[in-house]
């Protein structure tokens, strides 16, 4: 059976160069990167040219680029190590940040009484900067937002020079979650001044385990996980050589291949969502997600027009990898937080939320034989829903 992945928003799968550069940095380099010999110098070296190779990209020092072991971790050191260590008493956030980002402003409410005002977007998935502003302006606690540059299930982006800017203004500390669009879309943070990003090198074909947080050096932030000096002393523990090696690998990769990449990817994404409206009557997609602007062009976010807690299993069944949401809230059984926001009551009831997520190797063959597939799941399922109507 000829295997389909459509899941690319979960993980992305290892370009064979990305594989190469690690196994060599495994078999040649395996010096501890803190220990003054050349073996370990060699290691430390490695290290530092994918730092600056970050930076470079960037636009920052190297001194701003932390490594950590992924994106979680990134989510968790910023917004933790605020409260903890820059005096933060306030966090504006909204509902549909990634688990990571909201479980972790939820454990500094608990456990430091930080005041949390969560924006609610409207259905399209969109945060009212204007109510930005408005909680900005109305206390003087020391404040932290935190909003994620493109959401994963949905794909909408948020103008994050804008908010940057607002939060500037407002002298509130900025971090935004780019795990998403890191190395997927052209990030320059000299120009965009957020205060803290975070990175997960499996999102563009890197490998899993490893990833960075960018802190503006300006801001003051320490690290939470103590011991040894590594990494500016902002994040203890003997670095992940091979990983960062392959992380550097895959950004190299990405950075120069962007806008083939992208082209490719947005051509595949309107390729998919005409292909799915003319297979499936009465299919609508989620947020921006069918529309060119504010939309992240590796999610297309679909809603069947029937309830089908099933599908993913049985297209996983048909060879199909996809998911309903997030692979982290994938298995819920209850709808996640970013599909309560954007549907209605009546939508979550009677419909299924399907995430398609592509990457530059998805090509218009896999898009024909999803679409067949779930013709065939769904044409049952229409004229169950028919006779029932028919019945009634
Ligand atoms: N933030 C977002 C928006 C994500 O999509 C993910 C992964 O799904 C993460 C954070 C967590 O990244 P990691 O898997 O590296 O922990």
């Amino acid at each position: 059976m000829s295997k389909i992945y459509l899941d690319n928003a979960a993980t992305t799968p290892l370009t064979e160069e990305v594989i190469d550069a690690m196994v060599d940095t495994m078999k040649m380099n395996f010096g501890n990167p803190s220990s003054t010999h050349s073996f370990g110098q060699e290691a430390k070296i490695l290290i530092e040219n994918v730092r600056r190779q970050v930076a470079d990209y960037l636009k920052v020092t190297p001194a701003e680029i932390i490594f950590t072991s992924c994106g979680t971790e990134s989510n968790n050191m910023i917004i933790k190590s605020a409260v903890s260590h820059l005096g933060i008493e306030r966090i504006i956030s909204s509902p549909m940040e990634h688990k990571c980002v909201s479980e972790s402003i939820l454990d500094v409410k608990s456990r430091k009484g930080v005041e949390v005002n969560y924006i609610r977007p409207n259905e399209k998935g969109d945060i009212d900067l204007a109510k930005l502003q408005e909680l900005l302006k109305s206390s003087e606690k020391k404040t932290l937002v935190s909003l994620m540059h493109a959401n994963n299930e949905i794909g909408n982006l948020i103008d994050i020079k804008k908010v940057a800017e607002i939060c500037k203004e407002n002298n509130a500390l900025f971090h935004s979650d780019t795990v998403q669009t890191m190395a997927h879309i052209p990030l320059d943070f000299e120009d965009i001044r957020v205060d803290f990003a975070s990175c997960s090198a499996h999102k563009f074909h890197g490998p899993k385990g490893v990833g960075f947080a960018f802190i503006r050096k300006s801001s003051g932030l320490k690290g939470i996980i103590t011991g040894g000096p590594q990494e500016r002393s902002l994040r203890a523990g003997t670095e992940n050589v091979a990983g960062i090696v392959g992380l550097g690998k895959a950004l190299e990769i990405s950075l120069n291949k962007m806008e083939e990449f992208s082209n490719h990817m947005q051509m595949i994404k309107d390729y998919t969502k005409d292909k799915l409206t003319e297979a499936i009557p009465g299919i609508k997609f989620n947020g921006r997600s069918a529309e060119k602007e504010n939309s992240l062009y590796t999610v297309l976010s679909a809603l069947l027009p029937y309830k089908n807690p099933l599908i993913g299993l049985q297209l996983d069944m048909k060879g199909i990898a996809i998911s309903q949401g997030s692979a982290c809230s994938s298995g819920a059984t209850k709808p996640s937080m970013v599909m309560m926001m954007v549907l209605s009551e009546d939508q979550i009831d009677d419909c299924t939320p399907l995430r398609i997520s592509f990457s530059h190797l998805t090509t218009k063959e896999d898009i024909d034989f999803f679409v067949n597939a779930l013709q065939e799941i769904s044409a049952d399922f229409l004229v169950i829903e028919k006779t029932n109507v028919e019945h009634r």
